[in-house]
């Protein structure tokens, strides 16, 4: 089976004080092994030592982003590799928040996943539409676009877990429905068993973001396709210990 996979994103938040603060409630936070519940978090890029320094051995970090291929003069930029030679373990590629105020495309994401997969690093990449685009009916369409820009530039989907965010839930307090969450997970999920292969289907976590707190995340994770979360607002807080729990 899939194991459950929660996320926190971090996203530009925090002071070194809040960042302590943090870790010490997910020190302390009694939650499920890590055989049934894999947890990653994901501070700016400055907190990154700190935390995977401080943080309880069974979690894990993740940076936010990273350059598209071998690092060199790209001002402002990190690359995978100063990533890996850190032992972060994960990236977050292709948040939504990237896409829309940061101009990256489909494309720029997919080379970046198969960059950062090449170099060793394990991926959480990120698909979903806007409101606008729910309401035109083109939601599936955009998931699967988004996605197909990654499959044709990578092999082997062992260490990439999809995260569905509709952007129209990221932030606004609308989250999903259980429904609405299912619907397109199992579309893609289907769409990898038909593009990619029945195992990578069958093996993929995909997981939900937009608005998940501690009294959303039961509901959705009975959901057959919701192989957990990406969390945002709600990991800054001692909720996010909830929302792991919710799990099992
Ligand atoms: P919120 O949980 O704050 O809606 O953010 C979701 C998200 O964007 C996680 O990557």
């Amino acid at each position: 089976g899939r194991k459950f996979f929660v996320g926190g994103n971090w996203k530009c938040n925090g002071t070194a004080d809040q960042v302590d603060k943090i870790v010490k409630i997910l020190n302390e936070g009694q939650v499920p092994s890590p055989d049934v519940v894999e947890v990653v978090v994901s501070p700016p890029y400055v907190f990154l030592p700190v935390v995977k320094s401080q943080l309880r051995s069974e979690f894990h970090v993740a940076a936010q982003n990273c350059w598209v291929k071998k690092g060199g003069a790209f001002t402002g930029e990190v690359s995978a590799e100063m990533l890996v030679n850190l032992g972060i373990p994960w990236v977050i590629l292709g948040h939504s928040e990237r896409r829309s105020l940061l101009g990256e495309s489909s494309e720029f994401v997919g080379d970046k996943v198969a960059y950062a997969l090449s170099q060793g690093l394990k991926v959480i990449a990120c698909v979903g539409e806007t409101l606008e685009q729910r309401e035109s009916g083109s939601t599936m369409d955009v998931v699967s676009a988004q996605t197909k820009a990654i499959a044709e530039r990578i092999k082997d989907w062992t260490n990439v877990v999809i995260a569905y965010e509709p952007v129209w839930a990221i932030g606004t307090g609308k989250v999903a429905t259980p429904a609405q969450a299912q619907d397109v997970h199992a579309f893609l999920r289907d769409w990898l068993k038909t593009n990619v292969s029945p195992e990578v289907a069958e093996s993929t976590r995909i997981i939900y973001g937009g608005s998940v707190t501690a009294a959303n995340s039961k509901e959705l994770a009975g959901q057959t396709d919701v192989d957990g979360f990406l969390v945002g607002g709600a990991s800054l807080k001692p909720e996010f210990i909830d929302i792991i729990s919710s799990a099992t």
